[in-house]
């Protein structure tokens, strides 16, 4: 239960009154909340995303589909297609799953409270927070990256990450003010992304500097105390450009697991040993183009890409796309990298 407002609530509210960004899905300071819908797909299109990457998307997502009927009956692969690029893509088939619950089940009206979000596909702990508190004024505490930071600085925290963020998650509340709990959200992001970065606090313009146990200790960018880390591991993989009359053969890939329903070129299972056999759709003279590297959430890939030119089409399951074409294919960033690199290769042999 939020407690009554804190001084450093009140210094943070009237800097957002001064200093909020202007975002095409926020209402300004004191405004009437803006449209739940535009909250939640903003929402969901920033976790793990930056601003700057999710604002041609969210333009297009909303001119597309302007409200949560018209996301409900888009089919999975055109919301797929338009999401490309802008990665962890199980969020789109959660897009997806989540306009249908809210039209089917709720009358396409979004519930308000943190627990009924919560049990909408794709809306976690964080997510639902910042839904109840920006959309319907709730006060609900959203706790993402952003907040942790500020609020393990502002109380040097010393307890490393993941043990402190319950202390944390408790001082948060703390300061989450029973009115305004959407601007005291957005506050705390906004400070969080311009002033309270990561590696370099801008303590001398920060609204909270004279209350902050981390400023006072000359050494903030210590706070959250992190874990030792982990280096991830390195899969292997092998991918195959296979085309014929100006044509590329692209395959759908499982609805489910990496990179699920998304168009992508033939490729292995991305765990084989790095041998230069892997299996190729089908027996041709492949070329070896170079490999292509990405990084995932919990593992980094290395992934061989391998080109042929047949005079025949083969009899084989899958797309064949016209090269030309290919940047309207809605292939994820892997596979575009992957066919960008196959292209230079088949120009230098032509
Ligand atoms: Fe972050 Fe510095 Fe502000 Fe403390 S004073 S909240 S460390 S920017």
């Amino acid at each position: 239960m939020p407690a009554p407002r804190t001084p450093v609530t009140d210094t943070l509210l009237a800097w957002y009154d001064a200093n909020a960004r202007t975002l095409p899905w926020r209402s300004p300071p004191g405004a009437p909340p803006p449209d739940p819908y535009r909250v939640w797909l903003s929402e969901i299109m920033l976790q793990q995303t930056t601003v700057a990457a999710v604002r041609p998307y969210y333009a297009r997502f909303t001119a597309r589909w302007p409200d949560i009927a018209a996301l409900a009956a888009a089919g999975e692969a055109e919301i797929m297609a338009a999401w490309a690029g802008l990665g962890y893509y199980a969020r789109a088939r959660n897009l997806h799953a989540c306009a249908q619950a809210v039209t089917r089940d709720h009358g396409r009206r979004f519930p308000e409270s943190e627990e009924e979000l919560r049990r909408l596909p794709g809306i976690g702990a964080y997510t639902a927070a910042a839904i109840a508190a920006i959309a319907f004024g709730e006060p609900a505490t959203a706790v993402d990256a952003n907040v942790e930071r500020v609020v393990a600085r502002l109380f040097a925290i010393a307890t490393p990450l993941p043990g402190g963020k319950s202390e944390i998650r408790v001082r948060a509340d703390e300061l989450t003010p029973p009115g305004r709990a959407g601007d005291f959200a957005q506050a705390m992001m906004d400070l969080g992304s311009a002033i309270c970065t990561p590696r370099d606090p801008d303590c001398g313009r920060c609204p909270l500097e004279d209350d902050c146990a981390a400023a006072a200790s000359g050494d903030p960018a210590v706070f959250p105390v992190k874990p030792a880390r982990k280096a991830k591991p390195v899969r292997r993989g092998a991918a195959f450009w296979l085309d014929h009359a100006g044509e590329v053969l692209l395959v759908r890939r499982p609805p489910w697991g990496m990179l699920g329903g998304m168009r992508a070129l033939p490729c292995d299972d991305w765990c084989a040993a790095r041998s230069g056999e892997a299996a190729a759709p089908v027996e041709a003279d492949w070329a070896a183009c170079g490999t292509v590297s990405h990084v995932f959430t919990h593992f980094a890939l290395e992934l061989d890409v391998h080109s042929a030119r047949l005079l025949t089409r083969p009899a084989i399951d899958g797309e064949w796309w016209k090269i030309e074409e290919i940047g309207e294919a809605g292939l994820p960033t892997l596979f575009a990298k992957a066919a960008a690199l196959a292209r230079v290769r088949q120009e230098e042999m032509a």
